[in-house]
């Protein structure tokens, strides 16, 4: 059986991202990236997650209180880190 280059590509890419889900890491991506810039601050009692935007299926964000066992206490609304659309 022959590979295509695409295939290829495709292969290499699962091996990089251990075969995860693309949307997913690159959204960990923009997170990890807004982060370093500061636009994220997450600090010991908070988590970020990340959602896609039901408006312009950009990558949405919002951070989480949690307690000191890691267990989600409240949360912000989400956030779109491209249109500003808010969603709870
Ligand atoms: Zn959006």
């Amino acid at each position: 059986m022959a590979l295509t280059t695409t295939d290829f590509a495709l292969s290499l890419l699962d091996d990089v991202l251990g075969a995860r889900d693309p949307e997913e890491v690159s959204r960990e991506q923009d997170a990890r990236r807004l982060v370093s810039l500061g636009f994220l601050a997450p600090e010991n009692g908070q988590t970020i997650q990340t959602r896609g935007c039901s408006k312009c299926g950009a990558t949405m964000y919002r951070t989480v209180e949690t307690d000191s066992s890691g267990n989600p206490t409240g949360s912000a609304m989400f956030i779109c880190s491209s249109c500003g659309n808010m969603e709870a």
